[in-house]
């Protein structure tokens, strides 16, 4: 430790390392794209082009805007008969993570996202403690 080789501050030796790291980049967002294709096409193929939210219909000229949503947003999960998938434009399949994740940070209490917020003062609450640890709430302690 301590000692660089020579070759980290020449450009070559850098532009050597970044083709590496643009390689394996490369050949993972193959794979990934292979994937998404994959399912992609699956699910343009047995569902119909338009999107299970809005209703918005789809032609091969704006196919690109229709994306494929996982309804269990597990994207391992790709039944071949293509139970899991649904057809969402950009603007739905965005709402719909967003309320997922809305969703998970609300514990799964149903769709009540917005009443559970405040449990997020507990933290605050946790950090008063600690800046005052001499001083405890009295009907805290039993
Ligand atoms: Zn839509
Ligand atoms: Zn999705």
């Amino acid at each position: 430790m301590g000692v660089r080789s020579p070759g980290q501050n020449r450009p070559g030796g850098e532009r050597k390392s970044g083709e590496e790291l643009d390689k394996v980049v490369a050949r993972a967002r193959q794979t990934l794209d292979e994937r998404m294709k994959g399912y992609r096409e699956q699910s343009l193929r047995t569902h119909p082009w338009v999107c299970a939210r809005c209703g918005r219909e789809f032609t091969v000229k704006n196919l690109h805007l229709l994306t494929v949503h996982h309804k269990d947003h597990n994207h391992e999960n790709n039944p071949s008969d293509g139970s899991n998938w649904e057809n969402l434009c950009l603007y739905c399949h965005d709402n719909e993570h967003r309320r997922f994740l809305d969703y998970e940070e609300g514990a799964g209490a149903g769709e009540s996202g917005e009443r559970r917020k405040p449990a997020t003062h507990k933290p605050f609450a946790k950090l008063a403690d600690l800046l005052k640890p001499e001083k405890r709430e009295p009907h805290e302690s039993s």
